[in-house]
């Protein structure tokens, strides 16, 4: 059974861009505009951090690293896929 993987080192948190804006910024309603959140995310250093602690954790909601839910869909997706394609080359290797 597949474990979850759990990021808890969050000190990548004290670089943030994010640090003092409007965490409603960050969690807009259904349909509402994401360009803002989109533009403090771009020039943040911490960017790539960030991400990867949203896709360890399961982050359903909000943007994290400059990216919507659906585009963190999408890369979840795009590794599940990668993954599978590895497991089964290596199936293919040792067969
Ligand atoms: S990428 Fe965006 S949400 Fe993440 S820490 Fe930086 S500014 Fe904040």
């Amino acid at each position: 059974m597949a474990r979850k993987q759990i990021m808890i080192d969050t000190s990548w948190q004290t670089s943030a861009n994010c640090l003092g804006v409007d965490p409603d910024l960050f969690f807009p309603e259904r349909g509402a505009s994401t360009r803002e959140a989109k533009e403090v995310c771009r020039g943040c250093v911490v960017r790539d951090d960030c991400l990867e602690y949203a896709l360890a954790n399961g982050e359903k909601f909000g943007i994290w690293g400059g990216m919507s839910e659906r585009e963190r869909r999408r890369i979840r997706r795009q590794r599940a896929q990668e993954r599978a394609a590895r497991v089964i080359a290596l199936a293919g290797e040792s067969a």
